[in-house]
C-alpha cells in the first residue's frame, strides 16, 4: 500500500491549493492553513520534511486511514497530492487544538460545553468502534475545535498503523504513558477497551482545563499508582454524575469498562439534564 495509499478520488492537484501560513508543527513537519479553490474552502496543508520513501510511506498512511472515514466530528481529508512535495490536506478547523482552547477560554466555558465537547469525541470513538478501529492517542491534543459548539477528532497520527513492537521501539518517548490503560502499559496491548480508558483520560483533562493528567507523576510511577487503585481526582468543574462515569471508564479489567456506544447513551442523557435544569 503506502504511497499508493490514496485512491484516485483523494488525489488532488498542487494548482488547486493556495499556502498560507504556518499553523503549526506536525511530527513530519510544518502544517500551513491555505484554501482548495475547487471546493472554495479554507484547509490544512501537512507537509513531510525529510520524506525519503519510509518516511513517506508513514507519513500518508494517516491519510490512508482517514480517507475511509466519514463522520461529522472526526476531521475530514480532503485530497493527497503524493508527488514530491508530499502534501496532505484536510478541512481547517479554525481554533486549533482543544487543549490550548480550554486554557484560552477557561473562563466563559460551561459545564454544559465541556459535556458537549465530550459527547461529541464519544460519537467519533463509537464510530470507529463500530469500524472495529483502535485510535490509541485519544488526547485534547489530538482533537480541534471547530466553531465553539463542535470539535472532531483530528489526529490519526503514528501510533495505529505501525505493528505494537515498531510502535513500541519507534517512539518510546512519546509514548502518552499518562494516558494509557494499565494493559497497554504493561503489555501494549492496545484495544477498543483501552480506547475506552484514555477517553475517559481525555474527558478529566477537558473538566481540568487541559491539566497534564497525573502532572505530579513521572512517568515511571504512573503504572504503580493505578494497580494500587488510585486514580485521577474530580476535576473542580466535573459534575460528579460526570466523574462517576470516569471512573467507569477506568476499570482495571478491561472487560469492566463501558463501551463507546454506552457511554454515547450516558453522556446523551447527562447533557439533557445540564440543559433542561
Ligand atoms: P502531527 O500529528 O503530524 O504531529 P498535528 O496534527 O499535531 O501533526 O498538527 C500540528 C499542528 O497543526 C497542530 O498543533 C494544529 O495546531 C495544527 N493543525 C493540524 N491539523 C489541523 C487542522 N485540520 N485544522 C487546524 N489546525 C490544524
Amino acid at each position: 500500500e503506502g504511497t499508493a495509499a490514496c485512491g484516485e478520488k483523494h488525489r488532488i492537484s498542487r494548482d488547486d491549493v493556495v499556502v498560507g501560513r504556518i499553523l503549526g508543527e506536525g511530527f513530519f513537519g510544518e502544517v500551513h492553513d491555505g484554501v482548495y479553490k475547487r471546493e472554495r474552502i479554507c484547509v490544512a496543508i501537512k507537509t513531510c520534511k525529510d520524506c525519503s520513501a519510509e518516511v513517506k510511506e508513514k507519513f500518508l498512511s494517516e491519510a490512508g486511514l482517514m480517507k475511509n472515514l466519514d463522520h461529522p466530528h472526526i476531521v475530514r481529508l480532503i485530497g493527497v497530492i503524493e508527488v514530491d512535495p508530499v502534501w496532505i490536506v484536510m478541512e481547517l478547523l479554525e481554533h486549533g487544538e482543544l487543549g490550548n482552547y480550554l486554557v484560552e477560554e477557561q473562563y466563559i466555558l460551561t459545564s454544559a460545553t465541556l459535556i458537549l465537547y465530550c459527547l461529541q469525541i464519544c460519537k467519533a470513538l463509537a464510530y470507529l468502534e463500530g469500524l472495529n478501529m483502535v485510535h490509541r492517542d485519544i488526547a485534547v491534543r489530538n482533537v480541534l475545535v471547530a466553531s465553539p459548539e463542535c470539535v472532531k477528532l483530528g489526529d490519526f497520527g503514528l501510533s495505529r498503523y505501525v505493528d505494537e513492537q515498531e510502535y513500541y521501539k519507534a517512539s518510546v518517548s512519546r509514548l502518552p504513558i499518562k494516558w494509557m490503560a494499565p494493559e497497554s502499559i504493561n503489555f501494549r496491548r492496545f484495544t477498543t477497551a483501552s480506547d475506552v480508558w484514555m477517553f475517559g483520560v481525555c474527558m478529566w483533562e477537558i473538566f481540568s482545563m487541559a491539566q497534564q493528567p497525573f502532572f505530579w507523576l513521572e512517568n515511571g510511577q504512573v503504572i504503580n499508582q493505578l494497580e494500587l487503585g488510585i486514580r485521577l481526582p474530580k476535576p473542580q468543574q466535573c459534575p460528579p454524575t460526570v466523574y462517576s462515569l470516569l471512573t467507569r471508564c477506568w476499570a482495571y479489567e478491561p472487560p469492566g469498562r463501558p463501551s463507546f456506544g454506552q457511554l454515547v447513551c450516558s453522556l446523551r442523557y447527562t447533557l439533557m439534564y445540564f440543559f433542561s435544569s
